[in-house]
C-alpha cells in the first residue's frame, strides 16, 4: 500500500510485539458507550492476539451496541474480566482512563499498559503509547501497524489457511478477513463513511487495502446503516422537533430528557447520529445533543464544521475528543449542562 510521510511505526510495533509475545494473558479494553471504532479496534486487537497464540479477553463498560453485534468476536466482549492476573493491558480509542468507566480498575491493576489512540492527547496514560491525532480512526492506526508488521520478518504468519473469504489480493500475514471487517467498521464509522474532513488519501488507500484483504463491505453497510431500531428513528423525530437554535442559527442543539426515552422505549445508544442530523443545517457551525447519563451526570455530544474546534470547547468544560467531534460529561441537571455548553460555544463562536 502507498503511504504518505508518517513517522515510522516500526519501533512502536517492535515494542508492542515484544510486550504481547511475552505476555501470559492480555486484557483489552475500550471506552464506555463504545462506537464502531472502539469495538472494531478492540476486536481486531483481540483477533490479532488469537492469531499470535496470546490468550486475551475484551472488556467494556457497556456491551457492544446492537448494530455491532454481527462483528466477528463481538460475543467475547464482557463487562468485567472472567480471569485474573492479566500481565498486559491494551486500551484503544480513548485519551483518558476515566473513559473506561467501571472497567478502569482492571486496567489500573495490570503491570503494563499499552494505549493505541487517535484523540488529542490530554492525559497521557500507558507505558507504551501509540497515539496519532492525525489518524482518522484508531482502526486506521492499527492498519498501519499491521501493514508494518507484514513487512517485518519477525511477524509470525497468521494466515496459513486458503482460500480466504473475499480476498482480492495476496493474503496479509497479520490481517484475516474477520479482522478486516472489524477494522473497516472503525474506519468507515469514524470518517462518516469517508465524508468527514479527517478522510485522508491515506485512509482511502487503507480502505482499498482492507477490501483487498477480505472486508465484506456490503455486509457491514447493511448491518451498520440499514439496521436501526424503530425507537431510534422515532427518537430522532422527537429530537428534531425539540431542536433549539441560537446565534442566528449558528448553534443548534437538542436536550433529551430521560422521560422521552421511557416514553419511546428508546435506549442510550439510540442517541447516536442525532447530532450529525442537526449539524446538516446550512447555517449551523456547531451542534450538540445532551441527555441524562447515570449518577446525575449529563452526557453531551458536540460537533462542528470547518475550523471551529469543539475538542477545545469540550476540554474547557471537562471533556475532550477531536476538532470536529467531541464529547463531555457534566455533573448537574440537564438545564445546568445546557447553559454551560451554550455559553462555551457562544464564546468559541464569539456571538
Ligand atoms: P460522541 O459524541 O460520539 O459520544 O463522542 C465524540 C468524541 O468525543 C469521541 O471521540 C469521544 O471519544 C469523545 N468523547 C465523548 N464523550 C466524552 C467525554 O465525556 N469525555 C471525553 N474526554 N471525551 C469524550
Ligand atoms: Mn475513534
Amino acid at each position: 500500500m502507498k503511504t504518505e510521510s508518517k513517522p515510522p511505526l516500526t519501533e512502536a510495533l517492535a515494542k508492542l510485539l515484544e510486550l504481547v509475545l511475552s505476555a501470559r494473558d492480555v486484557l483489552i479494553g475500550t471506552h464506555l458507550n463504545p462506537d464502531g471504532d472502539a469495538i472494531g479496534s478492540a476486536l481486531a486487537v483481540s483477533l490479532w492476539l488469537d492469531g499470535l497464540g496470546v490468550p486475551n479477553e475484551v472488556i467494556c463498560h457497556n456491551p457492544p451496541p446492537g448494530y455491532l453485534e454481527f462483528l466477528p468476536g463481538a460475543e467475547r466482549v464482557r463487562l468485567a474480566p472472567e480471569r485474573k492476573g492479566h500481565d498486559l493491558g491494551i486500551v484503544v480509542d480513548l485519551d483518558a482512563l476515566d473513559r473506561l468507566g467501571a472497567c478502569r480498575p482492571y486496567f489500573e491493576a495490570v503491570p503494563q499498559l499499552v494505549l493505541i489512540d487517535h484523540h488529542q492527547p490530554h492525559e497521557m496514560p500507558g507505558d507504551l503509547r501509540i497515539v496519532d491525532p492525525a489518524s482518522p480512526a484508531t482502526a486506521s492506526l492499527l492498519v498501519d501497524l499491521f501493514v508494518t508488521a507484514d513487512a517485518t520478518e519477525f511477524t509470525p504468519n497468521l494466515l496459513p489457511v486458503a482460500p480466504q473469504r473475499g480476498l482480492q489480493g495476496r493474503p496479509s500475514k497479520s490481517v484475516t478477513p474477520d479482522m478486516a471487517d472489524c477494522l473497516w467498521v472503525g474506519l468507515v464509522t469514524d470518517t462518516g463513511s469517508f465524508r468527514f474532513p479527517n478522510t485522508t488519501a491515506h485512509a482511502l488507500h487503507q480502505a482499498a487495502w482492507l477490501l483487498e484483504h477480505g472486508a465484506d463491505i456490503a455486509r457491514v453497510s447493511d448491518e451498520v446503516y440499514l439496521n436501526r431500531d424503530e425507537q431510534s428513528v422515532r427518537l430522532l423525530g422527537e429530537a428534531i422537533h425539540r431542536m433549539k437554535t441560537d446565534c442566528e442559527g449558528r448553534i443548534a442543539w437538542v436536550v433529551l430528557p430521560p422521560e422521552l426515552y421511557e416514553e419511546l422505549g428508546a435506549k442510550e445508544e439510540h442517541t447516536e447520529g442525532i447530532v450529525n442530523e442537526i449539524l446538516s443545517i446550512r447555517t449551523v457551525q456547531s451542534a450538540f445533543v445532551l441527555r441524562a447519563g447515570k449518577h446525575g451526570k449529563v452526557k453531551g455530544s458536540l460537533r462542528s464544521k470547518g475550523g471551529l474546534d469543539v475538542a477545545k470547547v469540550a476540554q474547557e468544560i471537562g471533556g475532550g475528543g477531536h476538532k470536529n467531534a467531541a464529547g463531555v460529561t457534566i455533573e448537574g441537571s440537564l438545564e445546568e449542562a445546557e447553559a454551560i455548553v451554550v455559553r462555551a460555544l457562544r464564546e468559541a463562536i464569539r456571538c
